[in-house]
């Protein structure tokens, strides 16, 4: 039986990254850094997952020369790079995806568990929670995040952290993620995996997702079918995540 799904958050519940970019670049004219990141130049350093593990590569790549002394800087660029991004989470309206809150909303309706699990700090997280669910409503069950797991994704550890907190069997579970690195880590925690496609990760493969779309859809609203499982007027629902779950049980019992 369906019994839980688990989110990932950047670029799954909201299309954050920009923001990500922005608040990097910010930090760096802040301290003085000449460093200015483009959307494209961005696009090629999420293939490297986590801030701090993004800005490190940078320093790498950009200065051999000098890479000691700047990787030493990582703590306090990556701490301002935090508070920035939370400052513009609070005055910039950055809204959950199409489907996000509904499917949210059907899950807890039916009992159906819902956990995060992600690279992204808790504060960020959080901060996003808090402007989306108003009402101090706190929609997930189990929260995974940031430097919890010793390994960050394409490796399991933080799908595995969230699987044992809510305390199911990973077949039980259907994982939401935008990246390939991030599919690639819930499949080896045995999770099945929906992929809706960001805008930073429209050059991803996206194999291995059970269905692969643009978005969740609404109704109304269709999304565009990618790969994969096909769901009925272009809207992923609840119901449907369980009668696929379910038929695919049926198939893995015969
Ligand atoms: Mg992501």
């Amino acid at each position: 039986m369906l019994k839980a799904l688990i989110f990932d958050v950047d670029g799954t519940l909201a299309e954050t990254e920009d923001l990500h970019r922005q608040a990097f670049n910010r930090a760096f004219d802040q301290l003085g850094l000449s460093w200015h990141w483009s959307p494209e130049q961005y696009a090629e350093l999420l293939k490297v997952m986590g801030g701090k593990e993004r800005l490190l590569h940078y320093i790498a790549q950009t200065h051999p020369d000098n890479e000691q002394a700047l990787a030493a800087r990582m703590p306090e660029i990556h701490d301002l790079k935090t508070q920035i991004y939370g400052e513009l989470i609070e005055t910039g309206h950055l809204k959950l995806r199409p489907g996000v809150a509904r499917i949210i909303a059907e899950a807890r309706a039916a009992g159906v568990r819902l956990g995060v699990a992600t690279t992204t700090t808790r504060l960020n997280l959080d901060r996003l929670v808090a402007i989306n669910f108003p009402d101090g409503d706190k929609p997930f069950d189990v929260i995974a995040a940031g430097d919890e797991a010793a390994n960050k994704k394409p490796a399991p550890d933080i799908f595995d952290i969230a699987v044992e907190r809510l305390g199911i069997d990973p077949a039980d579970g259907i994982a939401f993620e935008d990246s390939a690195a991030g599919i690639r880590s819930a499949l080896d925690a045995g999770l099945s995996v929906l992929a809706t496609r960001s805008r930073y990760t429209r050059s991803h493969r996206l194999d291995g997702a059970f269905s692969a779309v643009s978005d969740l859809g609404e109704p109304g609203r269709p999304h565009q079918h990618l790969s994969g499982v096909t769901w009925p007027d272009g809207v992923v629902t609840l119901a449907g995540l369980q009668s696929w779950h379910a038929a695919r049980q049926i198939g893995a019992d015969a």
